[in-house]
């Protein structure tokens, strides 16, 4: 299927590694060119460097984008190298651990690394995603809807993200500016990775986690988060907005009965 993503121009904010690194992959391979807001000026510029050897935009931008004067950067940034934006994804957060206990200075700073950016990011863009009748991609978490425990900030920024999906959704379409979220729930990243080789048994967590997941039992791959983004953003999404998409083998929505390995998993039917 041809996505007509040629010479689109992507702003992607975390795209240095993880999941934003597979966005940007995907949209490359699609031949559209990229800004990429990170704060490692090591990482993006290696990425920089690794597509301008095949001839390809994959342009670097350094900035903390807990800093709003970044965002602003970013996009004037962008602006300046390609002349416009298609399309914008707000994809760099972090699940910080910022709880009850934690106050609410903590929990502030939590919206700031989670959220703020996000709203500051489309606005500093909005002239040029008007411009461009242009498309946003928020992601976002399956925490805002499950819960997690100890994670008031980032309950609170994912939630925030769904919210502001809808709501720039119906701010753009007179615009025709499509705004959709996708959320992942467990996409194996090398964060993920890391997190889980501290655990006592890392294959024996993997492996526990995997039992939650009911298509397949597996992780989602950074790739099947990348190309839904990707999809979502093309010519060929052109009716979608407003819509928030999961991106997670059924983890957040499906009977718990999925997930159990025994007999249990065929009993009830007749019964609910
Ligand atoms: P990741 O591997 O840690 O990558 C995030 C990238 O964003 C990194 O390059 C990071 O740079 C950058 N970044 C973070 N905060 C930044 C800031 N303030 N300014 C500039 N760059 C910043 O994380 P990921 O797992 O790919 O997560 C990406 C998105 O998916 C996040 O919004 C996350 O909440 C969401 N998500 C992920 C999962 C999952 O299973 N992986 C599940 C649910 C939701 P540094 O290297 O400098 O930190």
């Amino acid at each position: 299927m041809n996505l007509g993503l040629q010479d689109k121009v992507v702003l992607v904010t975390g795209g240095s590694k993880g999941i934003g690194l597979g966005i940007i992959r995907s949209f490359i391979a699609e031949e559209a060119k990229v800004a990429n807001v990170n704060r490692s000026e090591t990482e993006g510029k290696q990425l920089e460097a690794e597509y301008a050897s095949q001839g390809k935009e994959c342009f670097f931008i350094q900035g903390d984008l807990t800093d709003t004067d970044a965002c602003r950067n970013a996009v004037e940034q962008t602006l300046t190298r390609f002349g416009k934006i298609d399309v914008l994804v707000n994809n760099a957060g972090v699940n910080d651990g910022a709880g009850l206990d934690a106050g609410p200075e903590a929990f502030v700073e939590s919206l700031k690394r989670n959220l703020v950016h996000y709203y500051a990011m489309v606005h500093y863009a909005l002239d040029a995603l008007k411009e461009s009748k242009g498309c946003i991609i928020n992601i976002g978490s399956k925490v805002c809807e499950t819960g997690q425990g100890g994670t008031s900030g980032y309950a609170a920024s994912k939630g925030g993200v769904n919210g502001l999906t809808r709501e720039w959704a119906v701010d753009l379409a007179p615009k025709e500016v499509r705004v959709n979220a996708v959320l992942p729930a467990e996409t194996w990243t090398p964060l993920y990775e890391k997190c889980l080789a501290a655990m006592p048994d890392p294959g024996a967590a993997k492996s526990e986690i995997e039992q939650l997941i009911p298509l397949g039992h597996r992780f989602t791959t950074i790739e099947e988060l990348a190309d839904m983004v990707v999809f979502l953003a093309s010519p060929r999404s052109s009716h979608t907005t407003g819509q928030i998409i999961f991106v997670d083998g059924g983890y957040t929505h499906f009977d718990r009965k999925c997930t159990v390995p025994s007999d249990v998993s065929s009993f009830g039917a007749a019964a609910e």
